[in-house]
């Protein structure tokens, strides 16, 4: 089994339904670039990108591409950071807050326009997103949301929806209403990793699959090795996400790898009476519950709350329950695909950007990572090109470590999400 091939990736909806992809090869030798990229997600493949223009690059990756997080997510889009309008003025006060969300949109453009320029096909549908209210209390907070949007952010794209209006949208008992963007929406997550893989090739970006680094020696240049030859290089970038492991452990305490758990079921009768307008579809709970059609009229939905590390037996009989409580009338619909995949949370839910000396790095998104990085690529790119203002600006959103670092994050970040996994029900 390759690096980024478990918890039933290849069983997955996504890899089924993958672009035609020439395998890259194995690192052997010796190579030199200008900068050496390590993993092949988002992350990875947008800086590769962004920097084609102006350098050489190599991108290693230790599975296959677009194989972690970025080719197995919900694929939602969803305008703005994984805190909202309101939280982020209350974190940064209103200019501060309104130049950082801005970052958002400019990602959000960043990719729609790649998918444009570069022909991506990935099932791109800007069909609006919503969060759901789980409880009638959540509208107060939602209209406050929308306020801020507009006032603060000048984002005249939200709105709240009553409950008559989001049953018309979504057919489940459960919501009280929703707030409504309009900018929303959701893709083919592997499709488009894989599209940005092909761009990058274009470019003269040089890939390799099955090739992982074992080792970055910063002290001259960067220098990263793997079992079967090295990358020397002016400069290298970090992008591993949750799967970074132990591979650079003055930043993995910043960060929390959680599993999280999705289904295709069959295509649907009538897919467009479950969920209209193909909207993409959250909800607001600490342990979000996701969903959305496929192009083929399938329904994907991802969700559950699972607090121990190890892998459910039955990926498919973990998530149905969750499933049937959003739409009790899919009793009798199969289940065609399950996968799961890990989820990188940081502390205060923004990401965590930075770099020690030559060595850039870009993690955390927490859960809110098919966007955002798009503009953490074009920050690490102007910064290795000597302009480093937009760089800064996102390097100073970086999260505190977990307490007690990587060793205890794990025990008390349990504690911590079952705290308000608890809070949710009350
Ligand atoms: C189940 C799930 C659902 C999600 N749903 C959504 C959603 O609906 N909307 C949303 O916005 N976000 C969602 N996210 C978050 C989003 O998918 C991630 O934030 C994003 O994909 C992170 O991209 P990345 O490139 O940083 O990491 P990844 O895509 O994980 O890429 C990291 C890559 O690095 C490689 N790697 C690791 N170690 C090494 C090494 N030593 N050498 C070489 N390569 C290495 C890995 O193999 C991997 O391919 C979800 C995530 C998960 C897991």
């Amino acid at each position: 089994m390759g690096f980024n091939s478990g918890l039933g990736m290849e069983r997955s909806y996504y890899a089924a339904t993958a672009n035609p992809f020439a395998p890259a090869p194995k690192l052997e030798g010796e190579l030199k670039a200008d900068v050496v990229v390590i993993g092949g997600g988002y992350t990875g493949l947008s800086t590769a990108l962004q920097l084609s223009r102006d350098f050489s690059v190599v991108l290693l990756e230790a599975g296959r591409i677009g194989w972690g997080a970025s080719g197995r997510n919900g694929g939602q889009l969803i305008p703005g950071w994984r805190k909202g309008a309101t939280d982020l003025v209350k974190l940064y006060g209103e200019g501060r807050a309104r130049e950082v969300f801005d970052l958002s949109l400019q990602a959000r453009e960043r990719v729609m326009q790649w998918i444009a320029d570069e022909n991506i096909s990935c099932d791109l549908a800007v069909s609006g997103h919503v969060s759901t209210a789980a409880k009638p209390g959540d509208l107060a907070w939602m209209r406050e949301e929308v306020e801020t949007l507009e006032r603060v952010m000048r984002y005249p794209h939200a709105r709240v929806i009553g409950a008559d209006e989001m049953r018309a949208k979504v057919a489940s008992p459960l919501f009280h209403g929703a707030l409504f963007d309009r900018l929303g929406g959701h893709f083919h997550p592997l499709n488009y990793a894989l599209g940005l893989a092909e761009a990058a090739r274009r470019k003269g970006v040089t890939l390799f699959e099955n090739s992982r680094a074992v080792s970055i020696d910063t002290l001259s240049g960067i220098v990263v090795k793997t079992d079967s030859g090295t990358v020397s290089a002016r400069y290298g970038v970090l992008a591993c996400d949750a799967l970074l492991e132990g591979l650079e452990p003055r930043i993995a305490g910043r960060i929390m790898p959680v599993a999280n758990y999705l289904v295709a079921t069959a295509p649907l009768e009538n897919p467009s009476a479950l969920i209209a307008d193909n909207l993409a579809v959250s909800d607001t709970r600490f342990v979000v519950n996701y969903f959305r059609l496929s192009a083929d009229g399938r329904l994907i939905f991802g969700g559950g709350e699972r607090y121990t590390p190890n892998e459910p037996a039955d990926i498919a009989a973990f998530v149905r329950p969750f499933v049937l409580k959003v739409f009790p009338q899919l009793t009798d619909i199969p289940i065609e695909y399950a996968w799961g995949g890990l989820v990188s949370i940081t502390m205060t839910r923004m990401p965590h950007v930075g770099r020690i000396g030559d060595l850039f790095f870009a993690h955390g998104y927490s859960g809110q990572g098919t966007i955002i990085p798009a503009i953490a690529a074009r920050g690490m790119a102007e910064a290795m090109a000597g302009e480093p203002k937009l760089f800064d600006v996102l390097s100073g959103l970086a999260p505190p470590e977990f307490p007690g670092g990587a060793a205890l994050r794990a025990p008390l970040h349990v504690l911590g999400m079952l705290w308000y996994a608890l809070r949710d029900r009350l």
